[in-house]
């Protein structure tokens, strides 16, 4: 009965006391380690959130206005957001730093306001950025560039235009310039009739013998025969898409027959048989493949100025934003047009 007793001064007691204690302080000490861990993980948590979710233009004023950090690792940032495609938050940056009654370098933080703006699209709050700075500072050659451009995409040719006259004073080159906003605002004025349209529009390049690509694509979709008329055979390896894609009632076969070039493309394209062979590796192996397999040409474009590629003939460079600078390359790809056509063909 006295074993369930135990007598303080009990040896037994004393064992027992000291493997309790044990017990104790290893359980506190565990809880507390899973306590610790808990709390970095939540406090590490806590602080990467900050940074997952962007500020909000509220915290934005506040940080910039606080000027813990220097108006160029605002800009930076700025830039870095505009880069990312988040010109919402770019726009919200260069707006608080020019509400800073220190600001210097507004003229250039102005710029890269108009600039944000207009590549999110905003083209009207971009021009009136632009319209300002010029309001103030009427000889800067950039802005003036980019505000011709926001008039051009704006379809407004005739401002356009007039914004290359101080250009002009400013020792630009502006030739290209203005025969591509003239041909432009000729090929979008409904007003004009076709024909004069197309005569108009011929005289420009007769006059200039540039914007071919432009000018042949326009011809040979609305006026084919006056195309082949004024065509240039030099011009044929620019213009090769062009003319690979015209329909085979639309081909001039005395033009034709008097260019080698000429020659082998209707030659490998299966229209006419007038060449047995060419220096063209594309051509040579359609003309000895002619009716054997199902080959095609596929096109792609390459500005000559920046070496930018695109899937879609352009006339001025989106990336470096010149003009005429369009470069035609193709290759051999398997017809899948002919292939649907013979599938088609099969089931009737
Ligand atoms: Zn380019």
């Amino acid at each position: 009965m006295n074993i369930f007793f135990l007598e303080f001064r009990d040896p037994l007691f004393s064992i027992i006391i000291f493997f309790a204690l044990i017990f104790i302080i290893t359980f506190l000490s565990y809880w507390w380690g899973r306590y610790k861990r808990k709390e970095d993980y939540k406090h590490l948590d806590r602080f990467l959130k900050q940074f997952r979710s962007l500020p909000t233009k509220d915290e934005l004023k506040e940080l910039v206005s606080r000027g813990e950090l220097s108006q160029k690792s605002w800009m930076l940032l700025a830039a870095s957001y505009s880069k990312s495609g988040n010109f919402e938050k770019s726009i919200e940056i260069y707006n608080e730093i020019l509400k800073q009654a220190d600001t210097h370098n507004q003229k250039e933080i102005m710029y890269l306001l108009g600039k944000t703006y207009f590549k999110a699209g905003f083209l009207e709050r971009a021009k009136q950025i632009f319209l300002e700075i010029l309001k103030k500072h009427p000889r800067t050659p950039q802005a003036l560039e980019t505000l011709l451009l926001i008039y051009e995409y704006m379809k407004d040719y005739k401002s356009a235009l007039e914004v290359l006259d101080p250009l002009d004073e400013l020792k630009k080159d502006i030739t290209c310039d203005t025969l591509y906003l003239k041909s432009l605002e000729l090929l979008n004025n409904v007003e004009v009739p076709s024909e004069e349209k197309t005569q108009k529009l011929l005289d420009l390049y007769l006059r200039s013998r540039r914007l071919s690509y432009m000018v042949f694509e326009y011809l040979f979709r609305v006026n084919p025969s006056l195309a082949w008329e004024n065509f240039d055979a030099s011009e044929s390896e620019n213009l090769v898409d062009l003319l690979w894609n015209i329909p085979k009632d639309d081909l001039n076969l005395d033009v034709i027959s008097e260019n080698s070039y000429l020659r082998e493309l209707y030659t490998a394209r299966g229209d006419f048989d007038l060449s047995l062979k060419s220096s063209v590796f594309e051509f040579d192996a359609l003309i000895n493949l002619r009716g054997k397999t199902n080959a095609t040409l596929s096109f792609e474009y390459i500005c000559t100025n920046c070496k930018q590629l695109y899937p879609f003939p352009f006339h001025r460079c989106t990336s470096c934003q010149s003009i005429d600078t369009i470069s035609v390359e193709f290759h051999l790809v398997k017809d899948y047009n002919k292939d649907f056509c013979e599938e088609s063909n099969s089931f009737q």
